[in-house]
Formats: structure tokens, sequence, C-alpha cells
């Protein structure tokens, strides 16, 4: 737990969140600023900023509580969204995935997909250097 890191209020119940979900690793709860209607934060309780801060045991109920909620939802076209540091768009430094309905084209998340040319050599390359730290 952080002192000062909101979502650590909203799991010590120090100010006020519309709680959808609760067990001892995990709370998911609406978010105040939906980009559609049922746009939803699903986090652990362990505090840390980013994705590779969490122990693997702190985040395995992560995903089946974000699925149970779009089937609760009956939702067909969504997003999970889970954003890295301020560039990639993090605000909340408390790792959150974003369960966000896309109902139609202009509700929910916005994506611009920019693609770069890949040169097969380098992809290769790049492969057996991550694939040799892991
Ligand atoms: P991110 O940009 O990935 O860090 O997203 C942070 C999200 O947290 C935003 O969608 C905010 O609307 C949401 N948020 C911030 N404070 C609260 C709060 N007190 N209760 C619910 N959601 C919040
Ligand atoms: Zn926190």
């Amino acid at each position: 737990m952080a002192s000062s890191c909101i979502f650590c209020k909203i799991i010590k119940g120090q100010i006020p969140s519309m709680k959808i979900f609760e067990s001892d690793k995990t709370l998911a709860f609406l978010d105040i600023g939906p980009l559609s209607k049922g746009h939803s934060l699903i986090i652990p309780k362990y505090h840390g900023a980013k994705l590779h801060d969490i122990p693997d045991d702190q985040l395995a109920e992560v995903l089946s509580v974000t699925k149970k909620i779009a089937i609760a939802q009956g939702i067909q076209d969504y997003n999970v969204l889970q954003n890295n540091g301020r560039i990639a768009h993090q605000e909340v430094d408390h790792v959150h995935f974003h369960l966000i309905p896309k109902p139609n084209e202009s509700e929910g998340l916005g994506i611009i997909w920019q693609t770069q040319d890949a040169d097969k050599g380098a992809l290769s390359k790049l492969l057996e250097d991550i694939k040799s730290k892991m």
C-alpha cells in the first residue's frame, strides 16, 4: 500500500468507489471518467506502478474478473487496456486494467494504430534477443 495512492485509498475504503467485485487480491469498480457506459477498472490490491512491478500471484485473478464483468454486462465488443508510463497514457500509478465497452464507432476506446515497415532480418534478430532473455 502507498499512502498517497488514490487506488490504495479506494482499496482501504478511505475514498468511495462504485465496487463491482472484491476478493483478497483483486478489486473492480466503475471508472469515474468513463469512455463508454460500463467502463470498469480491475486492479490488483498489491501496490505497484507498472505491470512488471506486480508479483504473478497478485495478477492471477485479474483476467478472469475482467471476463466475468464483460459477461455480466452482456457486451460483445470491448477493449481491455493497461497503460504503463506517462507517455503510454498512464495517469494513476497503481496498476489497473480498463474494461471499455465499444458500443459504436464514436464511444469507447479510440485507437490510432500506426504500423511501421518491418524488416524481416531485424525482426528475426529481435526475436532471438528477446527469447534469449526469457
Ligand atoms: P490511466 O490513464 O490508464 O492511468 O487511467 C486512470 C483511470 O482512472 C481514468 O480512466 C480515470 O477516470 C480513473 N479514475 C481516476 N480516479 C478515479 C476514482 N477515484 N474512481 C474511479 N476511477 C478513477
Ligand atoms: Zn496503490
